[in-house]
C-alpha cells in the first residue's frame, strides 16, 4: 500500500514565484532600503486587505505583539490572559512590560479560548488587563457570540483590552469580517514559515488612532515621526523630538517589497492550502485513532496555516515514534504545540500544575501537525495520508483502508 519509492516532503516550504525579485530590485536601485516608501503601500494594502483603518508594519509578529500591548497601557504588575496552547512569543511580550501572563486551558479540537474558558477565567483570576485571544491554526475565536457572549462582548462587559495573536490568521475571517479589525489591535507574522512572509516581519491593525499613533512611534525608538517622512520632505526642519523610550522595531522596504508581493498571492495561496485541508479531512476521516482537527468556521474563512491532528489513546504509535517514522520516510511533521504552563521559565516562576489544563495536556499527548502548503501536490497529499494511516491504524482497520474509498 505504501510506494516504495521515497519522497521528501518537508513541514513547510515558502514559494516565491512572483514579482519579488523585481520589487527589491526596484528597493536596492532607489538606494533606500530601511522604512520608506515600500514598506508606506505595504501597510496601506495590508489596512485595506483586513479593512482596518490602520496598519503598522514591524519587524516581527512579536514586535506586534510587544508593541500593541504597551500601546493599550500594559504595565507591572497587570494581568493578561494568554492560552498556554501557544508559542512563546504571546506570554513573553507580557513579561517585557512587566505584567504577569494567566495561562488559560482550552477548547479540545480547535485549541482556541472559548467564550466560557474566558468567562471561567474572570470568576477565577480575577478581570485582566487585557486578553490576547490566539486564532490558532488560522481559525478564529469566537470572537462574537453564536449563541450567548462572544469573547469581545465579555472583554467590552469588563474593560478588557483584547490583543488578537493573528500570526496563524491571514487571510482569516470570524462571521464575515476579517480578522485584523475586530479586537482593539490584531498582531500578523509574517515570520519565514506563516501563511505569507517577509522573511522577518509582522503588522499590527487597528482602528484607534490612539493605539496606532502610540505604535508609530515606539516602533521607532519613541521618536516623533518616522525618518524617512523626516528626510524626504521639503521644508521639514532636521530636527526631531523623543516622547518615550520606544523600541527599534521598524520594518525594512527590502522586507515590505517581499510583502508586497506576497499579500497579492495571499488569496490563491489560502485555496491552495484550503485543497491540502480537505484532502486531509476526507482521506484521514476513517480512522479512529487519530482526532482531526474541528472546524467551526466555513472551510474557506480558515487561513489553514496548520493541520494539527491529535493520536488518541487508542492509536498504536506514540507522538514521538509517529514523528521520528514519519521522518525515515521523507515528511516533515512539527508539534503545536508544547503548552507553555510545561515550559519551565512560566512553570517554576508561576507555579503551574499540569492538573490545571486537562484539555492542554490531553492535546499535548498526542499532537502533531501535518505538512500544509500551496505546493504540495494530491500525490504528496496522498503520500502523507497513507503514511498515517500505516502507522495510526490497527492491523484490521488498514486491510480495508483505501484512500481512493469514495463516501
Ligand atoms: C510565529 C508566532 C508568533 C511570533 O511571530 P514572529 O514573527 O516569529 O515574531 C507569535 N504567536 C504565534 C502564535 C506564532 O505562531
Amino acid at each position: 500500500m505504501i510506494e516504495t519509492s521515497q519522497r521528501h516532503i518537508p513541514f513547510f516550504k515558502a514559494v516565491f514565484d512572483g514579482d519579488e525579485l523585481r520589487l527589491i530590485q526596484e528597493v536596492l536601485e532607489s538606494g533606500w532600503v530601511t522604512t520608506g516608501p515600500k514598506t508606506a503601500l505595504f501597510e496601506e494594502q495590508f489596512a485595506e486587505a483586513v479593512s482596518a483603518k490602520y496598519a503598522l508594519a514591524v519587524n516581527s509578529g512579536t514586535a506586534a505583539l510587544h508593541l500593541a500591548l504597551e500601546a493599550v497601557g500594559v504595565g507591572p504588575g497587570d494581568k493578561v490572559f494568554v492560552p498556554t496552547m501557544t508559542f512563546t512569543a504571546t506570554a513573553e511580550v507580557v513579561r517585557y512590560l512587566g505584567a504577569d501572563p494567566v495561562f488559560l486551558d482550552v477548547e479540545y479540537g480547535t485549541s482556541l479560548v472559548t467564550p466560557d474558558i474566558l468567562s471561567e477565567a474572570i470568576e477565577r483570576y480575577g478581570v485582566p488587563k487585557a486578553f490576547i485571544p490566539v486564532h490558532f491554526g488560522g481559525q478564529a475565536a469566537e470572537m462574537f457570540g453564536m449563541r450567548g457572549k462572544g469573547l469581545v462582548d465579555i472583554a467590552k462587559d469588563h474593560g478588557i483590552a483584547i490583543i488578537e495573536d493573528a500570526a496563524h490568521a491571514f487571510p482569516a475571517r470570524c462571521q464575515g469580517r476579517m480578522i485584523g479589525n475586530i479586537g482593539d489591535a490584531t498582531c500578523f507574522s509574517f515570520y519565514a514559515n506563516k501563511t505569507m512572509t517577509t522573511g522577518e516581519g509582522g503588522m499590527v491593525t487597528t482602528n484607534s488612532e490612539t493605539i496606532a499613533q502610540r505604535v508609530r512611534i515606539m516602533r521607532l525608538h519613541g521618536i516623533d515621526r518616522d525618518s524617512w517622512k523626516r528626510y524626504s520632505q521639503i521644508g521639514v526642519p532636521w530636527e526631531y523630538d523623543v516622547v518615550a523610550a520606544g523600541y527599534k522595531y521598524n520594518m525594512s522596504d527590502i522586507a515590505a517589497a517581499l510583502g508586497l508581493v506576497q499579500l497579492q498571492k495571499a488569496a490563491s495561496m489560502k485555496e491552495a492550502r484550503r485543497r491540502c485541508a480537505e484532502h486531509y479531512l476526507e482521506q484521514l476521516g476513517e480512522i479512529k485513532t487519530i482526532d482531526l482537527p474541528a472546524v467551526r468556521v466555513p472551510m474557506e474563512d480558515h487561513s489553514w496555516h496548520l493541520f494539527p491532528i491529535v493520536l488518541n489513546n487508542d492509536c498504536p504509535i506514540s507522538r514521538n515514534d509517529f514523528i521520528r517514522k514519519m521522518n525515515e520516510k521523507g515528511v516533515g511533521t512539527s508539534v503545536h504545540f508544547k503548552p507553555l504552563h510545561r515550559m519551565t521559565y512560566y512553570k517554576r516562576r508561576y507555579s503551574l500544575k499540569e492538573e490545571n489544563f486537562p484539555v492542554a495536556e490531553r492535546i499535548w499527548r498526542g499532537n502533531v501537525s501535518l505538512p500544509i502548503y500551496p505546493s504540495m501536490t494530491n500525490e504528496d497529499l496522498r503520500y502523507v495520508s497513507e503514511l498515517v494511516a500505516a502507522l495510526c491504524l490497527s492491523p484490521d482497520e488498514s486491510k480495508s483502508y483505501n484512500v481512493d474509498n469514495e463516501r
